[in-house]
């Protein structure tokens, strides 16, 4: 994403937490507050091994609900402006999934696919080094977020733990299994976003159609929604990865595309033949095929005034992070497009984060299954509760979930003493 769509983003979502605040009768200094980050950590740092310095930020955005909370995210388009709209956005997503954590993102500006393994360590461990004295089980506690994973999280907790001298795993999540990580974090965004398109479902059956999916993105994200949403039924015609995009009217088997995109380092082009029954287009292609639910899990800006009048789904399920500009939500809305929002759709991710925070501070450890049924009650609850209140005040699910989300920090800040 470029600067000027990051800050466009980040002024927008200003503006809508600014429209929310005064609706809900906040003082001018309590919206100024939620709208304006606490910290901001930009520096540009030497890692050894690689002979450029690497742009490194954390941005902390609200710690009125509990410690800050949010992913890094390495890829070369990271900047200031895309780390703030990022955090804004954390602070959204927990506040309104009801968790007792504020919002923060963190990053680093490189292109990993240019480095070895051992040097995307050692960016890891420069990473922890400059942030250390501002995360902790207490303070921030990152996560991963695009091309960052496990392992990366796992070098983070090494790091940090040997500056401060004791074992600490709360310190960061998103972890495997065998360093304090949970059950179910690797789905869970996935899961989560699946969980409120069920539920939003019930309230909108005639949304449905043929259950045919697009997802955008075969991440992390993207393949555990294809298969997750395959397993309850619904039939995957189109995929992406950052190479080129593939549909298929009549379903693409996304169990086997999963495993060999895990085993191989082949795009979806190179996957299938060209006498498969498969279309091979772009991504841009992919976002206006006939569907009936459409489910950006890239990047940011991917529907925007240029596209959004010609899409076809019924409903958007944004399981990346602000994958729709204001315009082409505005459009989507005149529309009649459902857009369930990426505050709530992708929020299981965080969810079950704070799941693994609590786990590693209580040092007890739950069964998958019941990670997956905490999961589900909070975002049915979520889901539950933006439906409502967009029903009865007329508003899109993204004004209500904004309404919601600003609220819960709002009145935080007014117990803590914010005129
Ligand atoms: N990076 C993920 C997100 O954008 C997860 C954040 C976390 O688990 O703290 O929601």
């Amino acid at each position: 994403m470029t600067n000027s769509s990051s800050s466009n983003t980040y002024k927008n979502i200003q503006g809508a937490i600014r429209r929310a605040g005064e609706d809900l009768g906040f003082s001018e200094s309590t919206i100024t507050t939620i709208t304006n980050p606490y910290n901001v950590i930009n520096e540009s740092v030497m890692v050894e091994g690689i002979d450029t310095p690497i742009n490194m930020y954390r941005v902390q955005f609200n710690n009125a609900l509990g410690p800050y909370k949010g992913g890094i995210r390495f890829h070369p388009d990271v900047d200031l402006d895309e780390v703030k709209t990022l955090a804004i956005t954390m602070m959204l997503k927990c506040s309104l999934v009801g968790i007792p954590m504020g919002g923060a993102k963190g990053g680093a500006t490189l292109n990993p696919e240019d480095y070895t393994e051992t040097e995307i360590e050692a960016v890891a461990r420069a990473w922890v080094r400059t942030m250390h004295e501002y995360i902790g089980v207490d303070k921030d506690i990152p996560a991963p977020d695009v091309n960052t994973n496990g392992q990366i999280m796992s070098y983070m907790l090494d790091e940090f733990e040997h500056i401060v001298g004791r074992s600490e795993p709360g310190m960061i999540t998103g972890k495997p299994i065998a360093l304090g990580g949970s059950l179910g974090r690797e789905q869970a965004t996935s899961q989560g976003g699946v969980y409120a398109l069920l539920k939003m479902i019930e309230y909108f059956p005639e949304k449905v159609g043929k259950k045919r999916v697009v997802i955008q993105g075969f991440g992390n994200v993207g393949s555990f929604a294809a298969t997750l949403l395959a397993e309850e039924g619904f039939t995957i015609v189109g995929i992406s990865d950052s190479r080129g995009a593939v549909y298929s009217g009549s379903g693409l088997e996304v169990h086997m595309v999963a495993e060999k995109k895990k085993t191989s380092n082949q795009s979806l082009h190179e996957m299938f033949d060209d006498h498969d029954d498969v279309l091979k287009i772009s991504n841009e292609e992919l976002l206006l095929q006939d569907c009936d639910i459409l489910i950006p899990a890239a990047l940011e800006n991917q529907i925007t005034e240029a596209n959004a009048k010609d899409i076809q789904a019924h409903i958007i399920l944004e399981l990346a992070n602000n994958p729709t500009s204001q315009t082409a939500d505005d459009i989507l809305k005149e529309r009649g497009v459902l857009v369930i929002p990426d505050f709530l759709a992708n929020a299981g991710g965080v969810t079950v984060s704070y799941f693994e925070w609590v786990q590693n501070r209580a040092q007890y450890y739950w069964t998958a299954k019941e990670v997956d049924e905490k999961l589900f009650q909070f975002m049915v609850d979520a889901t539950d509760r933006v439906y409502t209140l967009s029903q009865k005040e007329s508003l899109t699910l993204r004004e209500a979930g904004f309404r919601l989300a600003v609220e819960r920090v709002g009145r935080a800040l007014e117990l803590r003493g914010q005129k």
